[in-house]
Order: structure tokens, then C-alpha cells, then sequence
């Protein structure tokens, strides 16, 4: 077994409720409603990923699976000219750009599958100078939410999650890498979706997912991240702030 590597979030307290940073070798899932700012986080650690170890990073390229259509180039333009602000150098935005390898998911069929590719590229930079330290699925749960619709079908995309999870969770395990899923909750009940006010994947994520961590707007740029249920972690909370060159205290 290899020695747990910790991800930089970039804000002091979410860091230290998260014992350090994010794990490598677990799936950390972010759950939270539209505009809580999970593809924010998820943009911000693709960029701190790649920083060296004395900045918080695991010198490392990142996998990202885009089911939203939510990757933007142009946002992690702005966090890398955020960290010119803290560091007092220049970074190179297309450097960044490189070593970010995104893949639309068009399906969750197609999501799965993509889970084989990004273990190949994995594969193919592991003895590389940035072999590849950081999974992201955003979002894991759209497209399961959107094809499996009624009761009958719960069970087999239950079923369906549980083995995409277990397949991001090998990644994590192999690459000694970080795993970090999205996953979208509604505030209003919705009778179309069932019980759209909890995560989906339910009990089956939750099991899975090692850090739980809930996202939700406060005033302003701030938000609140929750730590919630961790198996070595007290449950806790963070503010954090969303800005444009990327997250802060
Ligand atoms: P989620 O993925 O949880 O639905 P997002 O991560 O997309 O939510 O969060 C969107 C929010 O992030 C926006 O409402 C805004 O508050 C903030 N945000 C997005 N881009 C920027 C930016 N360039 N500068 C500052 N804040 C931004
Ligand atoms: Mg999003």
C-alpha cells in the first residue's frame, strides 16, 4: 500500500477539516445544488494538481469526465493567473491547459466506458514527469439521474453507479490518485425525479464515497462545505470563497 498523498484545496480551513487536503486513493464526492460551486472546486483542484508538493500539488496531470458539458478552459485561465497573486510567479496558462484531459460522457454507458480510457492514458503517463494524480467525474450522477427514471429501474442504476465507483476507485488505488464525483441534490422536491433533495446513488455513494463533503451557497462568494460521515475525519465545516482568480479563505 502506498503512502496517502494530500491535495491542496487552496483554502486553510477546508485543508484542515479535510486532515490536510483531498486524499489520494479515495473518492471524495461533492454534493450540492445547482451553483453551490462543485465545478468550481473541481476546476480549482485540476489546476492545484499540478503545482509541486511545497504548493500543496502532487506534480501530476489530471483525467476529467465531463458530463455537462461544464469544462471551461477560460476559468482555469483565471485560477492559474489567481496563483501569480499568491506565489509571485508566472505560470504558463497553456502548460496547465496540457496537462487537463477532458472527455465528454454523452451517456452514462458512455461515462462508464470512459473510466477504461482515462486507466489507459493513466497507464500510458504513469512513468512520465506528471503521470496522472487526479480523477474528476462531473458530474457522476447526471446522466444515471436522467435515464433511469421510476422505480423500477432504481435497483439497476444502482447497480450501474455502484460499478462506475468501484471502477474510479481502482484509478485512485493504481495511480495513487485522487477521485473526486459531483453530484448534483435539488432543494425543491421534484415527484418526476423521487426524492431529488438527496443525493442520488443514495446509500450506494455513500457507502462508497470514502469523504462526503456538501456544498452550499452563503452570502455572497462565500460557501459552506460540509464534511460529512468520514471514516478517520470528524465531521466539520469550511467557508470557502469563490472568486475569479479561484477559490480563497
Ligand atoms: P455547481 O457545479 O455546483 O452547479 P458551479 O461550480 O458551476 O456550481 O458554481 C457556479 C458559481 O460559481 C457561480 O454562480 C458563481 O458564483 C461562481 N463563479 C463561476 N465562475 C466564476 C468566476 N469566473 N469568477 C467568480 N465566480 C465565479
Ligand atoms: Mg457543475
Amino acid at each position: 500500500r502506498k503512502l496517502v498523498g494530500k491535495l491542496s484545496t487552496g483554502c486553510t480551513e477546508f485543508n484542515e477539516m479535510m486532515g490536510g487536503g483531498i486524499d489520494t486513493q479515495a473518492i471524495t464526492e461533492l454534493y450540492g445544488e445547482f451553483g453551490s460551486g462543485k465545478t468550481q472546486v473541481a476546476h480549482q483542484l485540476a489546476v492545484n494538481v499540478q503545482l509541486p508538493k511545497e504548493q500543496g500539488g502532487l506534480s501530476g496531470s489530471v483525467i476529467i469526465i465531463d458530463t455537462e458539458n461544464t469544462f471551461r478552459p477560460e476559468r482555469i485561465k483565471q485560477m492559474v493567473d489567481g496563483l501569480s497573486e499568491i506565489y509571485g510567479q508566472e505560470y504558463d496558462h497553456e502548460e496547465f491547459l496540457k496537462h487537463i484531459h477532458v472527455a465528454r460522457a454523452y451517456n452514462s454507458n458512455h461515462q462508464i466506458l470512459l473510466v477504461d480510457s482515462a486507466m489507459e492514458l493513466a497507464n500510458e503517463l504513469k512513468d512520465t514527469d506528471m503521470p496522472v494524480k487526479l480523477f474528476i467525474v462531473d458530474s457522476l450522477t447526471a446522466h444515471f439521474r436522467a435515464e433511469y427514471i421510476g422505480r423500477g429501474t432504481l435497483a439497476d442504476r444502482q447497480q450501474k453507479l455502484n460499478k462506475h465507483l468501484h471502477g474510479l476507485q481502482k484509478c485512485g488505488d493504481l495511480y495513487n490518485a485522487c477521485v473526486v464525483v459531483t453530484n448534483q441534490v435539488m432543494s425543491k422536491p421534484d415527484a418526476f425525479f423521487g426524492d431529488p433533495t438527496k443525493p442520488i446513488g443514495g446509500h450506494i455513494v455513500g457507502h462508497t464515497a470514502t469523504f462526503r463533503l456538501y456544498l452550499r451557497k452563503s452570502k455572497g462568494d462565500k460557501r459552506i462545505v460540509k464534511l460529512v460521515d468520514s471514516p478517520n475525519l470528524p465531521d466539520g465545516e469550511a467557508i470557502i470563497s469563490v472568486t475569479t482568480p479561484g477559490l480563497r479563505d
